[in-house]
Formats: structure tokens, sequence, C-alpha cells
């Protein structure tokens, strides 16, 4: 039996049958089960598996498909606390973070689309201008994709793909699931929750395993991958799954900045910057990785933002690090913005508990935009202030980073807030608020740059599981086109006249094509009799 630990820290273990992942408790360093590491052949099988039952579920009506969804929610219900310690012990994260971040959002999601999916994609009619007028008219309907890949990341095994799942299964789908290798287990769970609720066999495949088989996935017979991780893995699955002209959604890293403006209620903003940054032990996508405050309050906003950290109970309110090599980045990105002059206030370095992997809340300051981190995705528990003297200098910073995923905007002149919020690029600014609208089913989900493409959540977010399929109806059917062969002298003085009367949306000025569209018509469809 050979033994390989992979870069991030989870374990794979091959036998001359069988190769496995092992997956492990971050507190306690425990080993809490093992998963099959899928084979490039056994993700084609289960994707094949996927498409021969994907025309059945589709087959179904949105009730029909609805039940499933809200059976799992009862059974997620039902069963909430195995679900929530499995989550907590497989990811490191407090028991209260995993129910809160996790459970609930998950909860709220599957009761919205079971509900609203059938409404979301309801048909639709378009206005399509003059050509109405020539009796036509067109719908847009829209139909499932096929056979979804879903790509997973470990920070949240359960909420990510467990909500992405069940939109793609509402909207018809069939999906091949292929979660983190630091947390199959959650994902199994998820199966287990579905196959209970009576999904139909086969709809829903699991594939563990490493990134080896989200490789061999992206680039499978599916119809569309929805990959939530790092950036640099997301370019390599588009690149792959480019070879097969697979669409991707990509959910991709953040840098998310928080702005205090001198009119912030300062409790309430430092709460927010210690919450933001700091739960989930900093590793959510849109944790709050830098914090800009004015610079006339900036010594009263450390000062509680201090306070509040040095409150911190770690493992009750601050989880462990999901692996060695995430926490390894932390301690690289803290050591070089001390070598280029920050300041540590709190924090700064690994506290030992056991075999757990904890970094202790950090805050620095004296921070610049020539240090990594304040320039890289730290994805760890640290807050990194710098000071602004007005607004456009705060908007200049916030948007000199390479991503865009959310921003969080502090001040208790909403309108201020608001007006700010649209300067911002990124896919999310909250106007005092940090970090949770990931848990909003109803709103979109996604960023610009390398935050990635396209959205999950919302009715944006669905209409990435469906193709829109426009329907085109012509009830004039006695004539020919005006437009068809052949192209005589009257037709070029039709498409003359239209040029200019056809095209400008008014309907005065298409009254006067008429006598030449009549003329052309006659002669159109004299010459066909
Ligand atoms: P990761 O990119 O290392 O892995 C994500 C998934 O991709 C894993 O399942 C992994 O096995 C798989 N994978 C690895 N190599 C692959 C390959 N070549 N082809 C296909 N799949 C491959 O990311 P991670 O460390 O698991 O997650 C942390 C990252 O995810 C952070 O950057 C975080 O910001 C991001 N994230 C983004 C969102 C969002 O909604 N934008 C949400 C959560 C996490």
């Amino acid at each position: 039996m050979r033994e390989a630990r992979s870069p991030n820290g989870s374990q794979i273990e091959s036998s001359s049958l069988t190769r496995e992942i092992i997956s492990y408790d971050p507190v306690t360093g425990e080993e809490l089960g093992r998963a099959p590491a899928s084979s490039a052949a056994e993700v084609e099988r289960a994707v094949d598996r996927a498409r021969a039952a994907q025309p059945d579920w589709a087959a179904r009506s949105f009730a029909e498909r609805g039940r499933a969804l809200l059976r799992a929610r009862e059974i997620v219900l039902e069963r909430l606390d195995e679900i929530a310690s499995l989550i907590a012990r497989e990811s490191g994260k407090p028991l209260a973070e995993a129910i809160a971040m996790e459970i609930v959002p998950t909860l709220d999601l599957l009761h919205y689309f079971a509900h609203h999916a059938q409404k979301l994609l309801r048909d639709e009619r378009i206005a399509i201008g003059h050509y109405a007028l020539l009796g036509r008219s067109s719908r847009i309907i829209y139909r499932p994709l096929g056979t979804i890949g879903i790509i997973s990341p470990w920070n949240f095994p359960w909420a990510i793909p467990l909500g992405q799942t069940a939109m793609a299964l509402i909207a018809g789908n069939a999906v091949v699931l292929k979660p983190s290798e630091l947390a199959p287990l959650t994902a199994l769970k998820i199966g287990e929750v579905f196959a209970q609720a009576g999904l139909p066999e086969n709809v829903l495949q699991i594939v563990t395993g490493d990134g080896a088989a989200g490789a061999a996935l992206a680039s499978s017979k599916i119809d569309k991958v929805i990959f939530t991780g790092s950036a640099a893995t997301g370019r390599r699955v588009a690149a792959a799954a480019a070879q097969n002209l697979v669409p991707v959604v990509l959910e991709l890293g953040g840098k998310d900045p928080l702005l205090v403006l001198d009119d912030a209620d300062l409790d309430k903003a430092a709460a927010a910057a210690v919450w933001g940054a700091f739960a989930n032990a900093g590793q959510a996508c849109a944790s709050v990785e830098r914090c800009y405050v004015h610079e006339r309050i900036a010594q009263d906003f450390l000062r509680r933002v201090v306070a509040e950290t040095s409150r911190l109970r770690i493992g009750e309110d601050v989880g462990a690090m999901a692996s060695e090599r995430q926490i390894r980045t932390v301690e690289e990105h803290v050591r070089d913005a001390l070598r280029r002059g920050a300041r540590l206030l709190i924090g700064g370095e690994r506290i030992g508990r056991g075999a757990g992997l904890f970094y202790a809340p950090t805050i620095l300051t004296g921070v610049d935009h020539s240090m990594r981190i304040m320039r890289e995705e730290t994805f760890g528990p640290v807050l990194p202030v710098m000071t602004f003297r007005d607004e456009g200098e705060a908007i200049r910073l916030a948007n000199d980073c390479a991503y865009g995923l959310t921003a969080s905007i502090w001040t208790r002149d909403l309108r201020r807030g608001r007006r700010l919020a649209e300067q911002v690029i990124a896919g999310t600014v909250m106007v005092n608020e940090v970090l949770y609208t990931h848990a909003i089913a109803q709103a979109p989900w996604g960023g610009v740059r390398q935050s990635g493409w396209g959205r999950t959540h919302g009715r944006l977010g669905l209409l990435e599981f469906v193709a829109p399929l426009h329907v085109h109806t012509n009830r004039a059917i006695w004539w020919r086109d005006p437009w068809w062969f052949r192209y005589t002298p009257q037709a070029q003085r039709l498409f003359r006249t239209l040029a200019r009367r056809f095209t400008d949306g008014s309907r005065w000025s298409l009254m006067r094509a008429v006598p030449d569209l009549v003329r052309r018509l006659r002669e159109a469809n004299r010459s066909s009799d």
C-alpha cells in the first residue's frame, strides 16, 4: 500500500485494487472516513449514467421536481444535527457556522426554487417591433441543458454543491458532482439526502476524487461546467471545457474590500469587519480581505476592531484552517507584509491546539498595495487595514485589484453609500452589510475580473442551467416574404425603402413604406404562381 499527501493536505491512498481519499478532521487530525478516488473512466461512466437518466427527469413537471427538493429539505431538517456535525468535523468550522452558514441558506434555497422555478423560467413573449405587424410572433422557452458537471471547493462543502445541484435539478438537468477532496463525506451526504428524497436513480452522480477527477469531468461529455474554486484551477477548467466548447460558470476567488467612511457607525463597522474577516476562519470567497478606513476615524475604528478580536474564542468562534497548505499561504502573506513595514496589532501566529490547524485572528496596519496581503487572496483570518483621505481615494484603492467579487461600504448616509456602491467594480456591493449575501438564494451571486464568469443563485443563476429556445411563428402564411428570391429592381427598391422606413421604430415611417411593400408583395407572389 502506498500513501501520498496531495499538496492541499488531503491524502490519497492506493492499493493494487482501489484508490481512496482519506478525509480528516482538521481540528483533531483524526481520520473521519474514506471515499473512492474516482478514475477518469469512472467519471466517464458516471456522466453516461446521468445522461441516460436525464430525459425522464426533464419530462417531469416542475411540481414533481419541486416535490423532490422539498422532500430533501424535510430530510435535512430531520437530520440537521447529524449533518451539521459532519460538516463541522470535515471542514473544521464551528458547529454554529455549519448550521448558520451552510444549512440555513440551503433550506431557504430548496424552498425558494421548489416553489418559484416554474415562474422564473416561464415562457416569455418578446416584443419584436414592426415584425409583429407582418403577422409574426416570438417566444422564448427555457429547456434544460442536459447534464451539468459541478466541481466544488472545500470551504462551504455543503452549501455550494447542494445549492448548485438543487438549481440544476429543478431546471430538469442531471448532475455529476465532483466535490473537493478535502470534504468528500459531506458531498456523499448530499447524495444520500437526495436518494432518500426519492430522486430517480442516476439523476445525481457523485464522483469523489482529487483534481484528476475534476479534470476528467471538465473534459467529459457534459453540457456545462459549474466550477467554484481558485482562479488558477478555474483557468484550467475553462481551458479543458473549451476543447469540447462546453460552456462554464466560474465562481472564483476574491480580495474583497470593506470601506469605512467618516460618518460610519464605528461599533457596527468594527464588528462587521471582524465577522467579515474571521468567520469561517477567513476561508470564504467573500471574506473581508482588505479594510480601508477614513484617516480621521482610523484610530477609533482600530481600537474597536482589536478589542472585538481579542474577545474571540478559538475553536468556538473561529474555526480551524482546512489544510496545511492554506495555513502556509497565510503565514507567507503575513511575513511578507511585516518584512515590508506592516505593523502587527494582534495575532500573527499559529495556535497550537493538538493536531489542530488554527491561526490566530490577525490585524495589520501600515500596509500598502505593494504587499501580497493587499493583492493576493490570503484566505485566512487576517485583516489588513489601510487609511484613505477622501472618497475618491477609497474607490481607487478598492478597485485597484485583480478580483471583483463583493465589497462592503459603511456609512450612515444611505444615498452616499449607494452612490459609491455604483463605483465599485464587483459582483455585489453591500451598504452597511458584509459577507453574507451568498446566503440569499433569490439574489444573483458571482463576480467580475478574476472572480469569474456567470452567476449562480437568483433568476440570473437559474438561467445558467437552461438553454433558451426562441420559437418564431409566422401567421401570415398566404404570401411569400418580400425579401425572398428573386432580387428584382422592385425588390431592391423596397429594400432601400425599408432601410429608411423600417428600422427607426416609428409606425408613421413604416406607413410610408407600404406602397413599395405592396408592389413588391404583388410582384413576389405573382412570380410564384
Ligand atoms: P481549488 O481550485 O483548489 O479546487 C476546487 C475544486 O477543483 C476541487 O474540487 C478540486 O479537486 C478541483 N480541481 C483541482 N484541479 C482541477 C483540475 N485541473 N480540473 C478540474 N478540477 C480540479 O479551490 P479550493 O482550494 O478547493 O477552494 C478555495 C478557492 O475557492 C478560493 O480561491 C475561494 O475564493 C474560491 N471560492 C469561490 C467561491 C465563489 O462563489 N466565488 C466560493 C467558495 C470558494
